[in-house]
Formats: structure tokens, sequence, C-alpha cells
């Protein structure tokens, strides 16, 4: 091939024994955290720890930063900010933003979930997030989430991770008796009020009351002996369904992880740990793991709440310039994965222009619909400045779009923050069945996310 065409590196290919070394080891780590952090609530506390591991204290409005800096803001519990506070100047440099998201599609209880059905106690869902509806069903699923209590406290519930622990799930029909549903289109095949979880099958039987005789009596029993909650308590829920197995490496090499959840905390873990491994002090970083990017980047834990400006405001008073003279001239990478190309699938991508699995870091200029609708666009001199970076750091890195031009397309925090006058390019790890309770990544691309991250804000 000439040496003036472009081609991309396939990182197993060029990894000697060293870096491969790495890629493994950083994988170990990451898993752990995945694990842990199914939620975007489970996920900011593990962040959270790490934080106060490495040196972060709380902080405070009105209290003036200064260089050396390193502060976190729990938002609600579901939303991240850390910052640390560069010895160079701010007014010149702006700041280096690494934006992720830490929540992900999953199936919701209602506010009002229970019901006994023929026998069977179900919970009714309303699930959150792009999901494909019929791969939810017949797999094992935890119960994760918050009861807030009337007395001010509250209640984090977990069932289905332990060994020893129930899980949960929602029933398909067997081939036998599909028939009708076999003909159906695969989108609606199983609808949004079919998602019913099994809960329990058992009915409580009272002494003297014939009509007690209720499955769902006995849930709720259960329910009370173990948390001390009524049915009224799950009015002030946020309980989610989500897959009960753990991250697996996948195939006999090991190259992939599979894995509920990837989307977006394969870009989260290596934003917080690039931020606490680089030891280099110039520049002023931000991190942030946003929450509600799945639908939107919506409410008081999305990235489009004005905390975001509001903590740049307080760096800005702090060194006695403005939060827009800060803004003008900081860089964003909204850390977010893309769409990897599937030889499965290849219908739905075109070649030239889609991320690989295993090539590296996958910068998307723009993602957006059709004709780039709704899209942040980056500007050429931005993926100019990164190429540059990255390839000065030997990270290796590759550019996708999300699919065909006229296929479908998607979103991510990137257009919020760039809106506010930040240089913002959408960078992250190739997704193989994206949303869906098992997605797959490689290695080698969470790796060289990482390493792209420390260049960025070393
Ligand atoms: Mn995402
Ligand atoms: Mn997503």
């Amino acid at each position: 091939m000439s040496e003036l065409a472009y081609k991309r590196t396939n990182v197993y290919e060029v990894a000697d024994e060293k870096l491969m070394k790495e890629i493994f080891e950083y994988a170990e780590g990451y898993k752990t955290f995945i694990d842990e952090g199914k939620t975007e609530r489970e996920a900011c506390a593990f962040a959270v720890a790490a934080a106060k591991e490495a040196g972060y204290v709380p902080f405070e409005f009105g209290k003036k930063l200064k260089a050396g800096d390193k502060v976190y803001y729990d938002n609600r519990g579901k939303n991240l900010y850390l910052i640390k506070v560069g010895k160079g100047d701010i007014k010149k440099d702006g700041i280096r933003i690494i934006a992720s998201h830490i929540d992900s599609p999953r199936i919701d209880l209602k506010q009002v979930p229970f019901y006994e059905s023929d026998g069977v106690a179900f919970a009714k869902t309303h699930y959150y997030g792009g999901i494909r509806k019929y791969q939810w069903a017949t797999i094992p699923l935890a119960l994760h989430g918050t009861i807030a209590l009337t007395d001010g406290t509250t209640l984090d519930v977990k069932i289905g991770e332990d060994d020893s622990d129930p899980v949960f799930c929602i029933s398909d029909l067997l081939p036998h008796l599909a028939a009708k549903q076999n003909v159906k289109p695969l989108g609606e095949a199983i609808g949004g009020e079919d998602l019913n979880i099994w809960f329990g099958n058992i009915p409580f039987v009272a002494a003297d009351n014939e009509k007690d005789k209720t499955v769902k009596e006995n849930l709720l029993r259960i329910l009370h002996e173990k948390y001390g909650v009524n049915e009224e308590d799950f009015l002030c829920a946020e309980l989610s369904l989500v897959p009960a197995f753990k991250a697996k490496d996948i195939g006999l090499d090991r190259a992939l992880i599979g894995a509920y959840g990837h989307d977006d905390r394969v870009c989260s873990y290596p934003a917080f740990t690039a931020l606490f491994d680089e030891t280099s002090d110039d520049k002023t970083v931000m991190v942030i793991l946003a929450d509600k990017e799945e639908i939107g980047s919506e409410g008081n834990t999305g990235m489009q709440c004005a905390l975001f400006t509001d903590l740049i405001d307080e760096l800005a008073s702090s060194f006695g310039t403005t939060s827009g003279a800060i803004r003008a001239k900081s860089m964003c990478l909204s850390a977010d994965v893309n769409a990897g190309y599937d030889p499965n699938y290849p219908d739905v991508c075109e070649k030239m222009n889609s991320a690989y699995l295993s090539h590296g870091a996958g910068i998307t200029k723009f993602t957006g619909a059709r004709g780039k609708s709704g899209s942040n666009d980056a500007n050429a001199e931005f993926v100019g400045y990164l190429r540059k970076l990255f390839n000065d750091n030997g990270v290796i890195w590759q550019t996708g779009e999300m699919g065909k031009v006229d296929v479908g397309g998607g979103g991510t925090v990137a257009k919020y923050i760039a809106n506010m006058n930040v240089d913002t390019i959408d960078i992250g790890v190739p997704v193989i069945s994206m949303h869906s309770p098992f997605e797959v990544i490689s290695k080698a691309d969470l790796y060289e996310n990482y390493l792209a991250f420390r260049a960025f804000i070393k």
C-alpha cells in the first residue's frame, strides 16, 4: 500500500509484550468497576471512593480554589464532577474536560409495581433508555436501587448479585406456541407492558381468612420482613432490573469483554483512572460522570444541568476571570461509545467509516441522524489538534460514524458541552450489541482510550 494512504492499526497486531500486559491488567480493574457499578448510583459511589483514595475532597461553593486542589462534587449520588486544579494559567489554557455517562439502558420498576395474576406475583416495569425489548426476556435479572423512606433516610437494595441470591426474570413464549408471535415484526414481539417481572409464586395463607391467600400478600410480607417496607414506600423508590451476570472475557484469546453497561462505563473508567494516574500538574482538568444521557441528558443530574457552568463559575471567581473566558479556551472529550463494526451485520455500516474492534480509541467527529441532524460536528482544527497529540503520544486511534448515512443515528452529551462554547468531540470505545444486556468491547480499545485521556490531560 502507498505510504500516502491511510490505514487503521490493529492494536493487538502491533502491541509488544509490555503493552499486551498493560492492556490485560488494566481490563481486570475495569471488570471490577462494572460489576460493582451497574447503576449510576453504584458507579458514582465507586468513583467517589476512588477519588477519596486519590486525595480528592468535597467541593464547596464559595470556597476559593487554588492550584493543586483536588475536589469532587457528588451531585445527588448519581452524577460526579472531579476537578484537579492545575498550576498552569487557566486564563490562557482554559480547562480540559472529559465527560462520560454512567447511566445505562435498563428496566425500571413502576411506582406501583406489584400485582398478582393467576397465582403468580409480578412487578410492572417501565424501561429506561433505548432497548430492544425482546433481548431482555429469559435472562437472569438483578434488582438494584434505592428507596427513600419517610424518616428521611434511604434504603439501598441489591438482590441477585450474590451467588446465593435469587434473581428475577421476564418470560417469553415457548417455540411450540409462538407461531403468532414469530410472524410479528421483531420490535413488536414483546411490548413495553409485557416486560413484567416474575416475583413470586407461594401464596400467603392466613389462619382464619380464606381471602388473604394471595402470592402478592406473601411478597409484601417478605419485603416487609427483609426491608421493613410497605407497598407505599415503592412510590418513592428508584428500582431497576439489570442483568444479573458479571463481566466475562470473550474468546479463547480473551481479547474481548462481554458485560452489561459498557455504554458508557467503558469510557467513565478510563476517564477517572486517567485523572488519578496522571501526575503532571499543569492543566486544570474536569472529569464528568453524567447521568440521564440515555434519556436525553435531561434533569438536574444530566449534562444539560446548569451545575456544569456553575462549577466553572467557581473556578473563574477563584482565578479572577469569567466562566465565559474559561470556556472559550477549554477543550472537551465527550467520552462515549460508538457502534463497532460487526461482521455479522455488515449491511448497516459503511466499511471505510466504521470503528473496528481492537483498532484503538474511536473518534466520532459527528453523530446525529440523516444529515448530521442533532449533532455536534467537531471543528477540523480540533480534530487536527488531537491527531497530533495522539500520534505524538503513541495512542492508537481511529475514526468511525454510527452506521450508514440513512440507517439510523444517535447522540451523546457532546452537543450540550459544545453549546457552552467549548471545543468538543466524541471519542470512545467501539461496542458490539450496544444497549443489549450483554455488550462486547475490546480490551485493547479500552486501554487505548485510557492512553488517549492521559495524553489529553497531560
Ligand atoms: Mn453512551
Ligand atoms: Mn447509549
